[in-house]
């Protein structure tokens, strides 16, 4: 079904937290592996139905329909998800306590396990006001970046005030630093600070002098025009590409043009530039947004997007569990930045005759981002450390972040007095660190693009693997079933950074 005809209904949240409580009692008087095993399966089915329905909600937000309804809707789903998952919490922690926790775990696999146990970190009713008051001020930064003339005080504010909560959050659920309470809501096990303190050293020193070379020499970003004019026909493209490139693409790219499970167009109070992708549980199909201007890099995003969408997918086809139609974004990322790569033999779909601008562009933009991701990851480990910042202290701290990852961007005294220098990055607001699971990401989009180069189809076959596998597996474990290296791994940042760096050079 299209998704302009979906009906919204807002799931009734009573209703809901009584079937919960419920089965938490199933679960909790179950006297066989059966009776657990289906009432926490209940569990999922009763999340996972309320998520389809709120999604439809969100997507409808973001893209500015119906906007002052569904924005009422966000900011309710904002107020009463808490508490209905810290209910889907306490029937995570009843499951691993169970005498019967290792049948599920043969059953479905050790990750979701895993998950569950770093999600039960006491999620109890002092933070859940806490988790309310975080939602809420990433509404109110949503609502204040979607004007075209943004209030920077007042966006500011926000960002401290966000700050201040989840430090607090951090310190009501009993940890010494937010940096510790975030890496464990980023599940990260397979690797630490160390690991990225480490891997941000390895760019600095590999990626920033290469980008400072470039830059010395004058060579910046170009802005050219796609070939498709209207998002209509960039679609077409999409899906000639698409089709081409495998069977599993083809018949992915088929669904998503039947059901128009995608919106491209500006619109009044859609975010404007906002790329993102999506995914509608129950139906286990995408939704991809996007903001098209016919601008020739736009149609990465594009791709990007779409890309997420084939991975989510695919997972969903193959994954028992919907907590395993999706993994980290250091794993995500892989998915849709390596799709811009099978982009290339396309190109001409896409860009015309200014394939060169297009690898020319694409290549400089991911390393300037490896740099810029760098700094913003650095700034976010900072900003929850040091207390009390102040908003010239703030901006003083990216000035000097910056310097050592982008020394060509000049931030002055006059830029840092008045308040103006800190990063206008939305992930920085709206979920800290993320953003350095991109550039972890990179590594691995990288390495297939090498692998394209020298044995194309097994490059495919891995990468289709990768998505087949979706988050049901560590990430050490995935990166392993792809053939993919370790990004903390000696050697491995100079390794494959190395090429696309000189790739990069080729084309200029
Ligand atoms: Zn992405």
């Amino acid at each position: 079904m299209k998704f302009s005809l979906l009906e919204y209904e807002r799931p009734d949240y009573e209703a809901l937290t009584n079937r919960l409580v419920a089965l938490k009692k199933r679960m909790e008087a179950a006297a066989s592996y059966e009776a657990l095993r289906d009432a926490w399966l209940a569990v999922k089915r009763e999340i996972e139905y309320a998520e389809y329905r709120e999604e439809i909600a969100y997507i409808r937000h973001l893209c500015g329909i119906d906007y002052e309804a569904s924005t009422r809707e966000v900011e309710l789903q904002n107020a009463e998800d808490p508490a209905i998952d810290a209910l889907r919490d306490a029937c995570s922690r009843l499951a691993l306590a169970s005498p019967f926790a290792s049948r599920l775990e043969e059953e479905f696999g050790k990750q979701v396990f895993a998950r569950m146990a770093e999600g039960a970190v006491g999620g109890e009713s002092e933070s859940l006001k806490l988790q309310t008051t975080e939602a809420r001020l990433k509404t109110e930064y949503r609502r204040l970046m979607k004007s075209r003339d943004r209030d920077e005080e007042m966006l500011f504010d926000v960002f401290l005030r966000l700050i201040g909560t989840r430090r607090d959050l951090a310190a009501a659920r009993g940890f010494a630093s937010y940096v510790d309470l975030g890496y464990r809501l980023r599940d990260r096990r397979d690797y630490g600070r160390e690991e990225l303190s480490g891997f941000r050293e390895r760019i600095r020193k590999t990626v920033v002098p290469a980008l400072w070379e470039l830059k010395k020499r004058g060579i910046g970003l170009k802005e050219f025009p796609a070939k498709p004019r209207k998002s209509g026909e960039l679609i077409a493209a999409v899906r000639t590409m698409f089709s081409d490139l495998s069977g599993e693409t083809g018949a992915y790219i088929e669904e998503m043009v039947r059901d128009e499970m995608f919106d491209l167009e500006s619109r009044e109070n859609k975010r404007p530039d906002l790329w993102t992708c999506c995914m509608l549980p129950c139906l286990r199909l995408p939704f991809v947004i996007g903001d098209y201007h016919g601008g020739g890099m736009e149609t990465a995003a594009a791709v990007h997007e779409f890309g997420h969408g084939f991975a989510f997918r695919t997972a969903a086809q193959t994954q028992p569990l919907y907590e395993y139609h999706r993994s980290s974004p250091a794993v995500n990322e892989i998915h849709s930045k390596t799709m811009e790569h099978f982009m290339y033999p396309y190109l001409e779909l896409f860009v015309d005759d200014r394939r060169r601008d297009f690898i020319r562009d694409h290549l400089l933009q991911e390393l300037e981002n490896l740099a810029y991701r760098c700094a913003v990851d650095e700034f976010e480990h900072s900003v929850y450390e040091l207390p009390g910042l102040t908003r010239t202290q703030v901006c003083e701290l990216w000035a000097d972040i910056s310097r050592k990852y982008r020394p060509w961007i000049g931030i002055g005294a006059e830029e840092i007095r008045s308040g103006k220098s800190w990063p206008r990055q939305t992930h920085v607001v709206e979920a800290p660190f993320y953003y350095i699971e991109y550039d972890i990401a990179q590594i691995g989009a990288w390495e297939f693009r090498l692998r394209m180069e020298t044995d194309p189809r097994e490059a495919w076959e891995d990468y289709l693997a990768l998505c087949r596998a979706g988050g049901s597996r560590s990430f050490g474990e995935l990166l392993a079933a792809a053939q993919l290296s370790d990004p903390f791994g000696e050697g491995t940042v100079e390794r494959i950074c190395g090429p696309a760096a000189e790739a990069l050079c080729a084309v200029l």
